[in-house]
C-alpha cells in the first residue's frame, strides 16, 4: 500500500498498486514547477488510486499539449502528472509519497535540460530526453 498527499493535508491518496516506473526528471518545466533541481516520479496505475480526502482540491495545469499537471489548490504542492500518451498511469510526485515504498530500478530523462549546477552522482541510465517505453 502506498500513501501519500499534500503539504496542507487538504489531499490524500492511496493505493494498492505497485510503482512500475522511477524516474527522475531534469526538464525544465517540472524543475520550475516543482522549485527543484530535478524531479523524482513514482509511476503507478491511475485506476488504483483512491483518493481519501480532498480530490475537489485538485486542479490541473496543462504544462504541454500532453501533459496535465495535478497539484493543490491550497498549498500549492504537485501532485502527478498525468500524459494524453498513457492515460492510465498517474506519474506521482515521489516527495509526496510517504515512508519508503518499494521501487523498479530508476533512469533519469530530460538529461540535456538538466540544471548546470546539478551532479548526477548515481550511476543510473541518463536518457538526454524523453524514455519511451
Ligand atoms: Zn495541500
Ligand atoms: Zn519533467
Amino acid at each position: 500500500m502506498i500513501e501519500g498527499g499534500c503539504e496542507c493535508g487538504a489531499i490524500r491518496y492511496e493505493t494498492a498498486g505497485q510503482v512500475t516506473d522511477f524516474s527522475h526528471c531534469h526538464c525544465s518545466q517540472c524543475r520550475r514547477l516543482h522549485g527543484a533541481p530535478y524531479v523524482s516520479f513514482a509511476g503507478v496505475v491511475l485506476a488504483d488510486m483512491t483518493w481519501k480526502s480532498g480530490p475537489g482540491a485538485l486542479r490541473v495545469y496543462d504544462s504541454s499539449a500532453k501533459n496535465r499537471r495535478y497539484f493543490c489548490a491550497s498549498c500549492g504542492s504537485q501532485i502527478m502528472v498525468v500524459s494524453a500518451e498513457e492515460p492510465d498511469v498517474a506519474y506521482l510526485a515521489l516527495g509526496c509519497i510517504d515512508g519508503d515504498p518499494e521501487l523498479p530500478d530508476g533512469y533519469h530523462q530530460f538529461v540535456d535540460s538538466k540544471a548546470p549546477w546539478v551532479n548526477i552522482l548515481d550511476e543510473l541510465p541518463q536518457f538526454p530526453e524523453a524514455v519511451d517505453e
